[in-house]
């Protein structure tokens, strides 16, 4: 008989565990899905390029209401988890009780609001859903914004609203953006980028409170005074996981919900994932080991024996325009050495931070191409002894070879990923090229559309190995079953440059 799984939270860890255990073996759970959001599963990562008009919401949808109904999940969106029932294993939601065999808390994480006077006035918001980045759409030609925050989230936020045509202010406390991410000059040429598309950068800037009249927000005053009049002020200033429904069922909660290797938390019937979890004293903000943490989760549930194991963590920032990369710890600690790179012409810096024979972090800005190679070597502690001298020239000039975008492609390792959050690897991907059958269907589309040649955000590794593919004809035959637009199919076949298929 089924067992009775239970799911709180329908994100983006949630809806990779329940495709891991579909996939894996159907018949093993009824699931229930309760979502305080009305929707089920969307690519919560692509909010930025809704906002920007890149794409709609349907299209960042990747669970939608048939996939739920032909895999037999119920869903409970719309309706809040109050309470967790350990005893009687069973939780409350709003509109009623369910039982559980198994319980997965996967209700991800909440905006930190600054709790600055004012900070409850209508028209402040966070950055986290579809409501927040339908709000911000509302921003156009004539209205102004204040953004509080320059990370990955607020310069999102800021360029979002900027390309819609309204006046944005970033508004950050640090002295220069995404610090977490980049060093000081990459910082800046950042901030040059975001400049030329209109959008004014305050670096070391306090807030102080935000004014409002009539309850609505009116500007937000800084420290020195200064008055930053606006219709609409985002606070994109960090996450709390939610932790609430956890800690008050008893379970053990420290900064997230504590979770063993195997997802497991103080309760052997209730797991958790995503960013809700605290794993080892690390929680979590990126997609990449939430996937690790779902595949682990599904096993486990599965009787499998399968073990969650930190990465190191590359960024990008989806701004068109803004092309960065950073990984690892770049941090100017005793015994460290750098090697960098500049071109202010074309506004390009890279800098490598070496520990011993490791290189430990890198920092790029302006030429990402060789991003996820550095991201390789760090993840996996490559000796770099013997290419220091040309190291910083990327993968196409080790080992003599001439500056072949190819060569970079088969300097790769089979495990190299494409991209940090998407999971696809270099050998799935020359597997399937080889064996004539690129299976489409199990690709999402914002995967199959990150490797198009013109893509803003393709990485380089997948889009090289599909272009030589493409020029072998192996793909061509496929593109009717391609699964995202014809327009992408289109472009798909135009990309069609390249002809040597052996260095792949
Ligand atoms: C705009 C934006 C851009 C991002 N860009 C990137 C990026 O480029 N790269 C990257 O790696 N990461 C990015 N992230 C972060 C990434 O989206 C998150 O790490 C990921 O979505 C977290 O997944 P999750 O399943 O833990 O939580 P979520 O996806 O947030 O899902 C949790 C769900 O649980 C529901 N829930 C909460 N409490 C309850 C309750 N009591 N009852 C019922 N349901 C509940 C919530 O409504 C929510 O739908 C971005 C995030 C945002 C907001």
């Amino acid at each position: 008989m089924k067992q009775k799984l239970v799911i709180i939270g329908a994100g983006m860890a949630s809806g990779r565990v329940i495709e891991h255990l579909l996939e894996t073996c159907p018949e093993a759970y009824d699931i229930t899905v309760f979502n305080a959001e009305p929707r089920g599963n969307y690519n919560r990562i692509m909010l930025s390029p809704v906002l920007s008009g890149d794409k709609t919401y349907e299209e960042i949808v990747t669970h939608s209401d048939d996939w739920y109904k032909e895999n037999a999940v119920t869903c409970r969106f719309g309706e809040k988890v109050l309470r967790i029932d350990r005893q009687a294993k069973q939780v409350e939601g709003e509109k009623g009780r369910v039982a559980y065999d198994k319980l997965i808390v996967a209700g991800g994480s909440t905006p930190f609001i600054i709790p600055l006077p004012g900070h409850d006035l209508e028209g402040v918001i966070a950055y986290r859903d579809l409501e927040d980045t339908q709000r911000m759409m509302t921003m156009t030609k004539g209205n102004r914004v204040v953004v509080i925050g320059g990370g990955l989230l607020g310069l999102e936020a800021a360029a979002g609203m900027a390309a819609r045509g309204a006046e944005v202010t970033v508004v950050h406390i640090m002295g220069h953006l995404m610090e977490r991410q980049l060093d000081e000059a990459a910082g800046y040429l950042l901030k040059k980028s975001l400049e030329a598309k209109g959008i004014t950068v305050r670096l070391s800037a306090n807030s102080k409170q935000i004014l409002g009249a009539d309850g609505r927000v009116r500007a937000l005053q800084l420290e020195d005074g200064t008055e930053l009049p606006c219709d609409l002020l985002v606070m994109a200033v960090g996450i709390r996981p939610n932790t609430a429904l956890a800690k008050d069922a008893g379970l053990a909660v420290g900064r997230g919900v504590h979770v063993d290797d195997k997802m497991v938390t103080s309760d052997g019937d209730v797991l958790a994932v995503g960013e809700c979890v605290e794993h080892d004293g690390a929680i979590f903000g990126l997609v990449a080991p939430l996937y690790d943490q779902a595949r682990v989760a599904a096993q486990t549930l599965l009787g499998q024996e399968a073990a969650f194991v930190q990465k190191t963590l590359s960024t990008k920032l989806k701004v068109t325009g803004c092309d960065l990369f950073s990984a690892g710890d770049f941090a100017g600690v005793e015994g460290r050495e750098d090697i960098v790179y500049r071109d202010p012409a074309r506004g390009v810096y890279k800098r490598l931070v070496i520990e011993g024979d490791r290189l430990v972090g890198c920092v790029m800005y302006g030429d990402t191409a060789d991003g996820n190679w550095f991201f390789g070597l760090i993840r996996d502690r490559t000796s770099i002894e013997e290419m220091r001298d040309t190291l910083i020239f990327g993968p196409a000039y080790q080992g003599g070879a001439q500056s072949d975008p190819l060569s970079a492609v088969a300097a790769l390792p089979p495990e190299a990923e494409n991209c940090g959050c998407n999971g696809i690897f270099k050998g799935t991907i020359v597997q399937e090229i080889e064996g004539g059958q690129m299976r489409w269907g199990a690709w999402r589309p914002h995967q199959v559309e990150r490797a198009l040649p013109g893509c803003p955000r393709r990485a380089g590794p997948l889009s090289d190995l599909l272009s030589v593919a493409m020029a072998d004809g192996i793909i061509r035959g496929q593109i009717a079953d391609y699964p995202v637009t014809q327009e992408g199919g289109r472009s798909l076949l135009d990309g069609a440059a390249l002809s040597n298929r052996s260095a792949a």
